[in-house]
């Protein structure tokens, strides 16, 4: 049996890796951390028999023990906050850590357990856009190895198995554009919460749906594919397909391009990053081509989607700044999600703390956090402002 540490057991990944580990037997879960949802990690508990789990505060661990207690469940080791994150990634028994939490707070335990040299089923991409660099040699010292859960970099290592690194000249990450790629600036900007949470094609957490909404999430996929496989921004671009069946492509040397496709279902590359280099009977249907119409594809557009544009100015830039960038957008989507801004808000903040912000290195832990600290609180005095003046 292998052993596995889920950081972000009761959020969408973490379910669905559950579901994947019981369809395909084999791993034992050693460890899992949440955040506040007790109740379904007290499920998770009594179904999987972690040794040790963790939740965000004191008040929660207080609250999982009487849950557990109640239903009768064995109680494992229980911690709270970052410290208890970090023991559930660098727990002993565990071989994979699956990085699930959502944000900047999954980084340093994804970075403890890289220095671990465990596998690391990476499913949190604000970790490798806020410290790439810290992180890819982290790996090349522990020898580590970092497979991709988010579905387009998942779709690239595939793509790349086995071909020369040097032979490739692009790779291609596509994006369906989300709920709003077909409607005007105005009406982006007057979307609602509950329009902008709604994704066509993908079933995702609220933050990564946001993202979506505003192409922020390719565009942190830009950085992310930059420090996976190692290209330059000029060698990363993106496409729109608005039906999700293609989940990215990497063009060779000779003009050939190899695509990945299949159904749009993160079990699938969850399971990928588990089972690698094997591959296992999946539970999940075959593409059932004859159904699929038509595949089309189309430029992404930059002025309605100014995200993806920041990304790119933080990728060129680099330092500390797409670690700017990362918690700027954290900060303005919660504030988004809790009604203090509008949609389009969000990229006027996260350029507003990009044009403030004096690039400095980021290759050390201390920088990485500091400069995350610093655009966080830059972040919330623009949005604190800018509610006064209306
Ligand atoms: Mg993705």
């Amino acid at each position: 049996m292998k052993g596995i540490s889920i950081l972000g057991s009761t959020g969408s990944i973490g379910c669905n890796t559950l579901k994947v580990i019981e369809h395909l037997g084999g791993f034992r879960v050693v460890a899992m951390a949440a955040g506040s949802n007790v109740e379904k990690l007290a499920e998770q508990v009594a179904k999987f028999g972690p040794e040790l789990v963790s939740v965000d505060t004191e008040e929660n661990a207080e609250k999982l023990a009487r849950e557990l207690s109640a239903a009768g469940t064995k109680r494992p080791k229980i911690l709270f906050g970052s410290d208890g994150l970090i023991a559930v990634s660098t727990h002993s028994d565990a071989e994979t850590v699956v990085s699930a939490t959502v944000g900047a707070v999954g980084f340093v335990p994804t970075l403890r357990a890289i220095e671990a040299g465990k596998r690391i089923a990476l499913a949190n991409k604000e970790t490798l856009v806020m410290a790439g660099e810290l992180m890819t040699a982290a790996a090349a010292k522990s020898g580590a190895e970092i497979l991709p859960v988010d579905s387009e970099h998942n779709a690239i290592h595939q793509c790349l198995r086995g071909e020369k690194i040097l032979e490739v000249t692009r790779l291609i990450l596509t994006a369906s554009g989300g709920p709003f790629r077909e409607k005007s600036s105005d009406e982006i900007a007057a979307a609602t919460r509950e329009q902008a949470l709604n994704h066509p094609n993908w079933s995702m957490g609220d933050k990564i749906t946001i993202d979506s909404a505003t192409l922020m999430n390719k565009g942190l996929e830009v950085i992310e594919a930059r420090w996976l496989f190692g290209f330059d921004a000029d060698q990363i671009s993106v496409i729109v397909h608005p039906q999700s069946v293609v989940h990215s492509m990497v063009e060779m040397v000779d003009g050939s391009v190899i695509a990945q496709l299949g159904v749009t279902d993160m079990k699938h590359p969850i399971q990928y990053a588990l089972t690698y280099p094997e591959r296992q009977a999946g539970c999940l249907k075959s593409l059932d081509f004859a159904k699929i119409s038509q595949l089309t594809f189309e430029e992404p557009d930059l002025d309605r989607f100014p995200c993806l544009g920041l990304a790119y100015t933080a990728l060129r830039t680099g330092g500390s700044m797409p670690a700017v960038l990362n918690a700027a957008n954290e900060v303005a989507v919660e504030s988004f999600l809790n009604g203090k801004i509008g949609l389009a808000d969000i990229a006027a903040v996260n350029k507003g703390v990009m044009d403030d912000h004096t690039t400095t290195l980021a290759d050390s832990l201390d920088a990485v956090l500091n400069a995350d600290a610093w655009a966080r609180s830059r972040a919330i005095m623009k949005i604190e402002r800018s509610a006064a003046a209306v």
